[in-house]
């Protein structure tokens, strides 16, 4: 990735630019986000110390609706970087049909150094400091790295307490008890396994069997991979930050999922000191091997699915890149001088703003059941955000195919600006 993401996000909005059937003026005001926010937030931690934190909520473009995005704690944010996020989510929201904008809110903090009650106050404080940009039918945030159901359950309090009656639709993510929705919390991992089952439906090619690596076993990698296992792909390698597991026959996806919800780390279940109830007796394969992150992603695999960190596929690696798929689960995670060597070689890559899609489908399906003041099954969720995500991917297809264009980023790209640039040219310019 560039130094800068939003530069970044600049390239690949100008690289589908000669493609997109959009006004130019209209192009170049897609290029702004319309407004930043930055706040200044004085927090007395339990420690008894005040720490000055400083937070940012971008909202890039409301021309389709309500502005959607999630807030991210971590040390390394930038205000670009938020605007970039908020970029990404416009794009994301148009390709995927849903009736939202893009936003994304970032507050620089180390969440390992913080206690519960610190996060807690910092939540509310930031919540205060954005509280008159966001609302049901303003700008809706959700969790994104560090950030959880517990966050959004503090920034909804929050929230309400101003307005003074319960607004559960201000955030989506909640945890269930009030006003959650069931199948939320999978809802990435499942998105970019339907995903990939369809692009190997488009490839004329079957799942079962192939193998597959993925880098990151967190909320998104985790689901993703015990999905796909289910449904009879072989996942051979995982990993975490501390490394990589690798076994040529497959890994035991139900029992590393078990180690790692019990608080194990991926090198430990290679190693053998397994958590979670399972043992090396019971693995259904032979134990691992320990490789590294780098190394896993060049294994000669059909699939490989980044599902952890921006900026891991970069010219650096991407001509040791074994893989004839990726499929990118988590954002950002090929530079643009990577991408073009990807095309060029011929590797089908599903981009991010289809491929991690499912995490903002469901949140919408959330906020739509939070108006009615009406739940639905989780059959209901799983199945909606299986039409909704199979029909982005036929769309991005199809315009990828009709329009000879030169890979799946491009017609995605091309069909989430040419969305948003026709409902910039229906409103028209005010006043
Ligand atoms: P998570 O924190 O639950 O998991 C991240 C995983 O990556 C962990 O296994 C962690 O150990 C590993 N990891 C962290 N740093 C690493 C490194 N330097 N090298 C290798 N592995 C590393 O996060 P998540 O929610 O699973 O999100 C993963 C990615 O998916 C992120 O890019 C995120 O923005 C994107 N994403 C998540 C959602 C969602 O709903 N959670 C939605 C859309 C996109």
């Amino acid at each position: 990735m560039a130094d800068d993401p939003f530069e970044n996000m600049l390239a690949q909005m100008d690289r589908a630019e000669e493609y997109a059937d959009v006004d130019h003026g209209v192009f170049e005001r897609l290029k702004h986000p319309e407004r930043t926010l930055k706040v200044t937030l004085p927090v007395e931690l339990e420690s008894g110390e005040v720490e000055v934190f400083e937070g940012y909520r971008c909202q890039f473009d409301s021309a389709r609706g309500p502005f959607k995005g999630g807030v991210r704690f971590h040390p390394t944010v930038t205000q670009r970087e938020v605007e970039a996020l908020a970029g990404w989510m416009t794009w994301k929201t148009a390709l995927v049909d849903l009736p939202y904008g893009g936003a994304k809110g970032g507050v620089i903090c180390e969440p390992k150094d913080l206690t519960e009650r610190d996060l807690e106050r910092l939540t509310r404080r930031y919540t205060e400091g954005i509280r008159r940009m966001i609302g049901p039918e303003i700008d809706v945030p959700a969790p994104d790295m560090n950030t959880n159901p517990q966050t959004m359950a503090w920034m909804m309090d929050t929230y309400s307490m101003y307005e003074g009656y319960s607004v559960p639709q201000v955030v989506t993510g909640k945890p269930l008890e009030i006003g959650g929705t069931p199948g939320r919390v999978e809802a990435t991992g499942r998105g970019v396994s339907l995903v990939t089952e369809r692009l190997f439906e488009y490839l004329d090619r079957d799942l079962s069997d192939t193998t597959i690596a993925i880098q990151g076993f967190g909320n998104v990698g985790s689901n993703a991979a015990r999905l796909l296992d289910e449904g009879g792909a072989n996942v051979v390698a995982t990993s975490d930050v501390s490394g990589a597991a690798y076994d040529p026959n497959g890994l035991d996806v139900a029992a590393l999922g078990a180690h790692v919800d019990a608080g194990g780390l991926v090198e430990e279940y290679v190693a053998g000191e397994i958590r979670g109830g399972a043992s090396t007796a019971d693995s259904r394969w032979d134990d691992p091997d320990q490789i590294t992150n780098a190394e896993l992603l060049t294994l000669d695999v059909d699939v490989l699915i980044p599902a952890a960190v921006e900026g891991v596929i970069t010219a650096d690696n991407v001509d040791d890149l074994r893989a004839s798929a990726v499929v990118e689960a988590a954002n950002g995670p090929t530079t643009v001088a990577a991408d073009k060597a990807l095309t060029e070689r011929d590797i089908q890559v599903v981009p991010d703003i289809l491929a991690n899609a499912g995490g903002v489908i469901v949140s919408y399906l959330e906020w739509v059941q939070n108006a009615q003041e009406f739940s639905w099954p989780l059959e209901t969720v799983n199945a909606e955000l299986e039409r909704r995500i199979g029909s982005a991917f036929d769309k991005t297809v199809e315009q990828y195919d009709t329009k000879e264009l030169p890979d799946l980023r491009t017609a995605a790209y091309t069909l989430a600006l040419e969305r948003t640039a026709k409902a910039h040219e229906y409103r028209g310019l005010f006043p």
